[in-house]
């Protein structure tokens, strides 16, 4: 799963929201909520469903879910499915930046194919949570990434860009650690520095640097920082420079404690490259090259 903190602005959306669900379920007629979906099937077969069909259900196995969402996400989270019309803006934007790349390296196909999720869900918007944070994306033991916030479409965009690449990457690393376990001694890099149940987002990310960790959500437990340190390795531009290259002639204790998690992080990348040529023959290094290039 990926999560975020969600601002305060969020927070108070929150709260209206939060009334709406049990207002809604009282609302329906109780048969409704047991009539089961239309078999997709049933549905006349739209130019979109075509392309889906021969571009990622023939050549990768992976259904493409943007219909009938409510039954992708947990019981009592509301959400909405995207506009039709950002659909196909949407495959195409993760065909760029998600499946192109590992077409373009060195047993990338094979990996891809093997490893991908059977199904892709769209959401229109975000998930929101009780706790005040915001779902940007889950993974099921890989059997499916969910994708959030697909209206907010805009590949010009590069916080929407970010964070839907931070999604996916993080959400396919973790069918690494679900197959394969995670590197040996992983979990040995930072042990002090994960946080209690539910605290990680109490950190800012100055604070999760200090310990080791790519992002405060990265501190929840060792999958989740595994995922995220892949996911920030792949897309983030300013990877090297935010998280491995250490700030020289420190004067304070800060930019030494920065110091200190930066090499923990490259502990941790350099086991996750190991990892990934050992268990699946994948040069983690040639797919970030091949991502930024993409990025320009
Ligand atoms: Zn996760």
């Amino acid at each position: 799963m990926y999560k975020i903190y969600s601002t305060q602005t969020q927070k108070l959306k929150l709260k209206s929201w939060a009334l709406l669900p049990l207002f809604l379920v009282a609302c329906y007629p109780s048969e409704d909520l047991n009539v089961p979906v239309k078999d997709a099937d049933s549905i006349p077969a739209t130019e979109l469903d075509i392309y889906i069909q021969e571009e990622f259900i023939d050549k990768y196995d992976m259904a493409i879910r943007y219909r009938y969402v409510d039954n992708y996400v947990n019981p009592g989270e509301r959400v909405a499915p995207p506009d039709i019309d950002n659909v196909r803006p949407m495959l195409d934007f993760i065909e760029d930046f998600w499946i192109n790349p590992y077409l373009e390296i060195e047993n990338g196909e094979a990996f891809f194919k093997e490893h991908v999720p059977p199904e892709i869900i769209f959401l229109g918007g975000l998930i929101y949570n009780s706790d005040g944070t915001v779902t940007l994306g889950t993974a099921d033991a890989g059997a499916r990434i969910t994708f959030t916030n697909v209206n907010g479409i805009n590949p010009e965009d590069e916080s929407w860009v970010s964070q839907q690449l931070n999604v996916v990457y993080h959400e396919f690393a973790h069918t690494i650690h679900q197959r394969y376990k995670l590197p040996a001694s992983f979990e040995t890099i930072s042990p002090s520095g994960y946080t209690s149940s539910g605290a990680w987002f109490t950190l800012t990310d100055e604070e999760a640097l200090r310990r080791g960790f790519v992002s405060p959500y990265a501190t929840s437990n060792p999958n989740e920082d595994f995922a995220e340190t892949v996911s920030f390795f792949l897309f983030d531009k300013g990877f090297y420079e935010n998280y491995i290259t250490l700030e020289e002639d420190c004067t304070d204790i800060d930019c030494e404690e920065r110091n200190e998690g930066r090499k923990k992080i490259n502990q941790k990348l350099n086991a996750i490259i190991d990892h990934y040529e050992k268990v699946v023959a994948i040069s983690l290094e040639e797919l970030r090259a091949a991502i930024q290039s993409r990025l320009g």
